[in-house]
């Protein structure tokens, strides 16, 4: 490879301007590979439960503790004879700094001819960020690398990722929907629908009824035979996340997902022994490599673990999860992460199906998630991805040349 190049777009904490009339610091807010970073009145903002609604004042919105700091982090990588890869993850201005001071050296200069090529690199930024790495904004960014490798991958092949992989299982995939309407996501074609949680343990006896109450509304709009879960974005203590669901089996809750800190191992194993046989428990957003999976499949803490690949290590930390999830009889059903794991779920009989996030505000209508910062990425019709949605080279999306990116360090 001659070149790597790594892009910052959106960021609240950027220390970009948004503008003279904008009153806020930090740009705009720009989506992108950085969904939370919304306009006002957005579903994914709204009162949810999270690990700071401990705190009255933080508890009415994500971005007032500071989720939309990070923004977008875009890593582009170059040939020698000019073809290039790339790939967006959450990680902004940090992630730029790392790819650019520290990463650089182990991708320029580097062979790419298969697979084998990513591996090595990949080991190579994970035990030089060690001493400072090995979970968050590192991985994110080692993730936007590993994922702009295999993209770049499938340009020199001209084949798409899903074929690097092995080649797809299924013709077609069919998702559940994320959402503050699962209601109209089941009207959408998916197969079930995962609601907000939103008041924690904090909002005490009160919550934890309007929360029940709202599980009970939206069962009775969907009927009995569509899925219902909960995320509970990391907000819940063990009490509480048991009486959540004992509460919610009532209801047929599918699974209750994240509820409690990631680090709380031993929490989860607990959860997933005392909770109803009904209700199973999910989590794996926040956590990274196959190391961190390794903990929850070795103490038995979910019943099925959710990846982010762009924030994990990557396809290639993924496929490693996947083996020992396999092993483990545990499905793997990666959060979000659009067209970075529809070429995956499509390879692997671990992932019978997969996560929509729904991304416009209202929750109403299917929406590109990564919009606008991509093009010609695709979407699920009548809930399912189908293979002929990804038959171009690498994972098949463009930038979009009408975002504003910015490089804030060089190398
Ligand atoms: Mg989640």
């Amino acid at each position: 490879m001659r070149s790597v190049r790594a892009y910052a777009a959106g960021g609240a904490g950027s220390g970009v301007d948004a503008g003279p009339d904008s009153g806020t610091a930090g740009p705009a807010p720009a989506a992108g590979a950085d969904y939370h970073d919304q306009p006002a009145g957005h579903w994914i903002d709204d009162h949810i439960a999270t690990p700071m609604s401990i705190y009255p004042e933080y508890r009415a919105s994500r971005q007032s503790f500071g989720l939309n700091v990070l923004g977008t982090l875009v890593v582009e990588l170059e040939t020698d004879s000019g073809v290039t890869g790339f790939a967006v993850s959450t990680g902004g201005d940090l992630g730029a700094w790392i790819v650019e001071r520290h990463l650089a050296r182990f991708l320029e200069g580097a062979e790419l001819t298969g697979p084998e090529d990513i591996a090595l690199l990949w080991d190579q930024m994970y035990r030089s960020t060690l001493f400072y790495g090995r979970k968050g904004v590192v991985l994110n960014t080692i993730s936007a690398v590993d994922l702009a490798l295999w993209d770049l991958l499938g340009q020199l092949r001209r084949q798409p990722v899903h074929a690097l992989l092995g080649g797809a299982v299924r013709d077609e995939q069919p998702m559940y929907a994320t959402g503050a309407r699962p209601d109209l996501a089941q009207q959408l074609g998916f197969i079930g629908g995962k609601m907000p949680l939103h008041h924690g343990p904090a909002e005490g006896e009160a919550g934890m009824q309007q929360n029940l109450d709202a599980l009970a509304d939206m069962r009775g709009r969907v009927g009995p035979d569509f899925s219902l879960m909960w995320d509970c974005w990391m907000s819940l203590d063990l009490p509480y996340a048991l009486a959540l669901a004992d509460g919610a089996s009532r209801y047929g809750l599918r699974w209750l997902e994240e509820a409690l800190p990631p680090d709380d191992y031993n929490g989860y194993a607990r959860l997933r022994a005392a909770s109803p046989e009904s209700v199973q428990i999910t989590t794996g957003e926040h956590e990274a490599t196959r190391w961190g999976f390794q903990l929850l499949l070795e103490k038995r803490c979910a019943d099925i673990l959710q990846p982010d690949v762009g924030w994990c290590g990557g396809l290639t930390e993924l496929l490693h999860v996947t083996k020992d999830a396999d092993a483990a009889g545990v499905l793997v059903v990666p959060h979000g992460s659009s067209v970075y794991s529809y070429h995956y779920v499509m390879t692997q009989r671990s992932s019978p199906f997969a996560e929509f996030l729904m991304m416009a505000p209202g929750a109403d209508r299917v929406v590109p998630m990564f919009d606008p910062l991509l093009l010609d990425e695709p979407v699920p019709r009548d809930g399912r991805i189908r293979i002929d949605q990804l038959d171009r080279p690498g994972f098949g999306v463009r930038l979009n040349p009408e975002v504003p990116l910015r490089r804030p360090y060089r190398h």
